[in-house]
């Protein structure tokens, strides 16, 4: 079967496993073991000296969460990934596999609040630099750059705002000067291929839409496998240099007979081994079963908020409706060059004419969609970012980030329309 031909639809059910050679099991077993059986002592050597891939320990690799990893590499386009415990624990090693003390990234200012905290705080305490560059100006990327900068990085429909993110741009930029764009995709899977557009590298907290269903948390890095590393290797010691943690070995060197994996090789064998942040079996299993209808639902997800988008636009109570599908002008033109087929994703989000009394009481009323802090269920989430997500801030970075006093952001489900309509209905009814 050439995977390449096949589209992202069958490769969801079919990517990386075709039955359980042991048993013949067609569903991917919960290989629910933290240790494998070496064949013998040279087998073993091997494995551990990288001269044979294969399985030595649940903490470094699985076969399960292997089928996850297989799966989604053939469904982006790339060369090979990575799943961990959590989207932030990607973002953590996308960004750690390539900067150390002393050197810096720069980042879209449009990001997840988490990632925003790890950024500013977290990485700033290990002596990594977050520099943050105005998404609607790709050049501000090339400005912030210098001899130190490591790599980009952007949300590809970053919420509250949901402007979709100039990939290609910014890509263009860091390719003609040697800096890798990564691109978390968690609220736009299958809609956007970010790799086809330039993206080095792309990321999933797979908690969201690849799960679908809110039982797990998790987190994927696929390498697209086209970032040219040693062609601008004196911007990449952690990849060029020899590393005294695995016997001297220099990381594009070791990749070689392997394939154009060198970032993601790293990154499991060096990372994941030393900080341990492992997906657990039975979590890549729930991803899998995610990933097999990950297709139908993104298409529902997409028709069910273009329906409601339309709905509050036409109502009384509603000031403004942010969603990708009603922009105008670069944000309209980037939401159509970068999201397939005008499916503007499953968010959506309104400002009530009320303010902040008007959120609350609204969210209180909801009957049907769930409150709580989460995006990319099957089922209809809703949130009021000023009094709960977003409270801490002052009223200016709230201003700032997106968040006036009356928005609401949902996340559109799967259920009818029209139920989901009903609801938000009769809960303006109640302003
Ligand atoms: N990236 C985005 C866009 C997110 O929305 C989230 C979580 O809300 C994360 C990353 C972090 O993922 P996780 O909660 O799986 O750690």
């Amino acid at each position: 079967m050439d995977a390449s031909k096949l589209h992202p639809d069958t490769l969801a059910l079919h990517a990386g496993f075709r039955s359980d050679p042991a048993t013949g099991a067609v569903a991917v077993p919960v290989y629910q073991t933290t240790s494998y059986q070496f064949r013998d002592t040279e087998h073993a050597a091997n494995l551990f000296g990288l001269a044979e891939l294969g399985n030595i320990y649940t903490r470094i690799m699985n076969p399960t969460n292997d089928v996850l990893e297989q799966r989604l590499t053939a469904m982006e386009g790339g060369a090979a990934a990575l799943a961990v415990a959590s989207g932030q624990a990607a973002t953590t090693f996308a960004i750690m596999n390539l900067c150390e003390a002393g050197d810096n990234f720069v980042t879209s200012t449009d990001l997840y609040g988490g990632t925003w905290n790890l950024f500013a705080n977290t990485f700033k305490q290990m002596g990594i630099e977050a520099r943050f560059a105005d998404p609607a100006d790709p050049e501000s990327f090339r400005k912030l750059t210098d001899d130190k900068t490591r790599c980009y990085y952007a949300e590809t429909l970053p919420n509250p705002k949901l402007e979709v993110f100039p990939i290609q741009e910014v890509a263009d930029i860091g390719r003609s000067i040697g800096v890798p764009l990564i691109v978390d995709n968690t609220a736009a899977p299958l809609i956007c291929r970010p790799i086809e557009h330039g993206a080095a590298i792309v990321m999933y907290s797979t908690t969201k839409y690849i799960g679908g269903h809110g039982t797990s948390i998790g987190g994927l890095i696929i390498d697209s496998g086209t970032f040219d590393w040693e062609a601008h290797k004196e911007r990449f010691p952690l990849l060029s240099r020899p590393d005294p943690s695995y016997h001297g070995a220099v990381w594009i060197e070791a990749a070689k007979p392997l394939g154009p994996i060198a970032y993601i090789l790293r990154a499991r064998v060096t990372l994941l081994r030393d900080v341990g942040a492992a997906m657990s079996p039975m979590n890549a299993f729930q991803f899998i079963q995610g990933v097999e209808s990950l297709p139908l639902r993104i298409r529902r997800h997409c028709e069910n908020a273009a329906k409601v988008a339309g709905f509050l636009n036409d109502h009384a109570d509603v000031t403004r409706v942010i969603y990708p599908g009603f922009m105008e002008g670069e944000a309209r033109r980037r939401a159509d060059a970068y999201l397939e087929g005008k499916q503007y994703g499953g968010l959506v989000g309104f400002e009530l004419k009320g303010g902040l009394e008007a959120g609350r009481k609204f969210i209180d009323s909801l009957e049907l969609l769930y409150h709580v802090a989460n995006i990319g269920d099957a089922r209809s989430l809703a949130i009021h970012p000023a009094s709960t997500t977003h409270s801490q801030l002052s009223a200016e970075d709230q201003a700032a980030s997106g968040v006036t006093p009356g928005y609401i952001r949902l996340s559109v489900g799967i259920e009818h329309a029209e139920d989901i309509i009903a609801d938000i209905e009769q809960a303006l009814a109640k302003l």
